[in-house]
């Protein structure tokens, strides 16, 4: 799951990218509207963090060109100001739900991660595809009925394809999982990881499919 966190309290902003970090999220960060709004347009993010008051172009200018550009990412609006209008202007442009400062960050992961399973188009936190099962907010897995130890990576990949069964995921769409907008990335390191999770979960889930990527199955396991 990809995040992208736009504050310019950069206090804030690290503490916010720290937690996230530490809940399994790979995340990226803008301190400006307009950098923030570049990267909202360009990457491809699960949710985005906006904080309304920001140097360069406000957050609500921000989301509204966003929305009108057809940008649907769920995004939650960080605000400082007790104004109600402000809330209900930052929902008004477009804005999936919002949280008054000062927060607890343990609520804005929670509502991350609501936010997220609401788009996926999922009630509750356990994702299961036949054999698997995936509970997204403890990053449990069980596979044929036995837990499986996954590393933060190989539970990025093994979520966005779970959370998208009728996708074929793209190499440079996974690595975009697994590596933050400012960190070099390499597309063959998938692989490497696609290997792991099949030695993990058995070769018969992941599906290679050839010039294009891999896909996930709907597999009973083999020895039932
Ligand atoms: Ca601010």
């Amino acid at each position: 799951m990809k995040l992208l966190v736009i504050e310019d309290e950069l206090a804030l902003q690290h503490q916010i990218r720290r937690e996230l970090i530490k809940e399994g999220f790979t995340v990226d960060q803008a301190d400006n509207g307009e950098d923030g709004q570049f990267l909202g347009e360009t990457e491809r993010y699960d949710a985005i963090v906006l904080d309304l008051t920001l140097p360069t172009k406000d957050g609500t200018s921000v989301l509204k060109e966003w929305r009108d550009a057809d940008i649907r990412t769920p995004v939650i609006i960080l605000t400082a100001r007790s104004r109600w209008q402000d809330r209900v202007a930052g929902l008004n442009a477009g804005g999936d739900d919002y949280l008054a400062k000062p927060f607890r960050i343990e609520e804005l992961v929670a509502r991350l991660q609501a936010l997220i399973r609401r788009s996926a188009g999922l009630a509750a936190p356990q994702i299961e595809l036949g054999d698997i099962s995936l509970n997204t907010e403890s990053g449990r897995v069980y596979c044929c009925g036995n837990a499986v130890d996954l590393t933060g990576n190989e539970l990025k990949l093994l979520k966005a394809m779970m959370l998208r069964p009728d996708k074929v995921h793209s190499k440079s769409e996974l690595s975009e999982k697994i590596y933050g907008y400012f960190e070099e990335r390499d597309s063959n390191t998938v692989e490497v990881y696609v290997a792991q999770l099949r030695q993990k979960i058995g070769r018969y889930f992941i599906q290679t499919i050839r010039g294009r990527g891999y896909t996930i199955r709907h597999h009973a396991c083999p020895d039932r």
